[in-house]
């Protein structure tokens, strides 16, 4: 096992470049919301599929240069038309209504009156009013590009009438929090004792990363206990999630099962802060592969960590290349600190354009993360972050 402190960069090229196979399945439209669509949506159909009108009104032929039409038809959204419009003629339309043949223009009802079965202008109409056959999308171009499935991307996939779409298998991540100080909430602590939070925010990032999540709960501090619910996870998921007792005190039993295990240690500490102490490796074993990664304790650091290597991992096992949402901001007041020997992320809101960094008092102080909207990263050799100097920022 190397103890070198590998580059945050390094460490995500490493994690990137496990070899995956994506397996896909199809699943209702309405489950697919944050599922990874592996290959671009061609459209089953045109649309929309008819001449549709735009307006509450009055279809004519626009080279009617008349003021007065006989109404030969009301043409609700649904119905089909049955006469065709000739000169002197239209027919009363609805939104979202199709156009009867020979007509090309709804001229709005407000620009108009109605009496007797005519229709007489009122006011002259600029506006055609029309949507085209085939004017928002063509039958078999690409609809939905490769990627995470968005809120809108459903509604896309429904207004094309399909129920169901193929999309990536959600890896299945097995959650395991070590250490016998840990309570579960609900129950009382007794002195010593905290609460059990890294389960928590590990299962929900984890879903909120498109994977499928099982919580093992929390395992004491005890070497033949972390064996066999490391092994027992290695045997139902893709991904152990570990957190805790990856470091160097007396009851850290994480490293040593894991090589126990037969796992091949692929970085052990990772130059970056909050979150040294991190883990990741893999394991081939009855023909299944497995990977691991050994989050640190303190809730901060396990949750930064998450960001920046198990999301862009989890997403790369669906076959999907993350990219965090960058943005640019104005740095509220200046930053400094005394060691730069690592790249560091902090926390911070922002209002408007302007990045506030959060009172934080290091990576076990889980609650000041609550009002966290965005990391910002110090270099390297980076002592201090000028206020008003501008910074890209990482939404969270
Ligand atoms: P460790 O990495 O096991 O040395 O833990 C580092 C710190 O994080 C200790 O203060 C632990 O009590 C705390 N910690 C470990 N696991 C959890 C957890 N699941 N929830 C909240 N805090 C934890
Ligand atoms: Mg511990």
């Amino acid at each position: 096992m190397s103890d070198e402190l590998l580059h945050p960069d390094n460490a995500l090229e490493l994690v990137l470049s496990v070899p995956v196979h994506v397996g896909t399945e199809l699943v209702p439209v309405t489950e697919a919301v944050g599922r990874v669509l592996p290959a671009p949506v061609l459209s089953p159909l045109d649309s929309p599929p008819f001449e549709k009108a735009l307006m509450d009104g009055y279809a004519v032929r626009s080279a009617d240069a008349g003021t007065a039409f006989r109404i030969v038809e009301v043409i609700a959204a649904g119905n089909t038309p049955r006469h065709k419009i000739g000169a002197g003629e239209c027919a009363k339309i609805m939104t979202g209504a199709m156009m009867p043949e020979g007509a090309d223009k709804v001229v709005r009802v407000e620009y108009t009156r109605e009496e007797d079965g005519m229709m007489t202008l009122q006011r002259a109409e600029p506006g055609n009013n029309v949507l085209h056959k085939a004017e928002n999308l063509k039958r078999g171009t690409s609809v939905i590009a490769p990627g995470i499935l968005r809120t809108a991307d459903i509604a896309v996939l429904a207004s094309l009438g399909m129920d169901q779409v193929e999309v990536a298998v959600r890896p299945v991540v097995g959650v395991l929090t070590t250490g016998s100080e840990l309570k579960r909430p609900g129950e009382p602590l007794e002195p010593g004792q905290i609460y059990n939070s890294n389960s928590y925010q590990m299962v929900a990032q984890a879903k909120s990363a498109g994977a499928r999540a099982i919580d093992y709960g929390i395992v004491p501090d005890d070497k033949a206990a972390t064996r066999d619910a490391i092994a027992r996870a290695f045997s139902e998921c893709d991904v152990v999630l570990l957190s805790g007792g990856v470091s160097m005190g007396d009851f850290d039993f994480v490293p040593s099962v894991l090589q126990e295990l037969g796992v091949t240690t692929r970085f052990y500490k990772v130059r970056v802060k909050p979150g040294k102490p991190t883990l990741f490796g893999e394991r081939e074993a009855d023909g299944r592969r497995g990977y691991v990664f050994g989050l640190p304790g303190n809730p901060v650091s396990s949750y930064v960590i998450f960001e920046l290597f198990v999301r862009p991992f989890l997403y790369h096992l669906a076959g999907h290349r993350y990219r965090p949402l960058m943005c640019r901001g104005v740095l509220a007041q200046e930053v400094a600190r005394t060691d730069a020997e690592r790249v560091e992320y902090r926390p911070a809101r922002m209002e408007g354009a302007r990045v506030i960094p959060l009172a934080y008092h290091g990576s076990s102080h889980l609650n000041a993360l609550s009002g966290a909207q965005c990391l910002f990263k110090m270099d390297e050799g980076v002592h201090i972050l000028e206020a008003e100097s501008e910074i890209d920022v990482r939404q969270l």
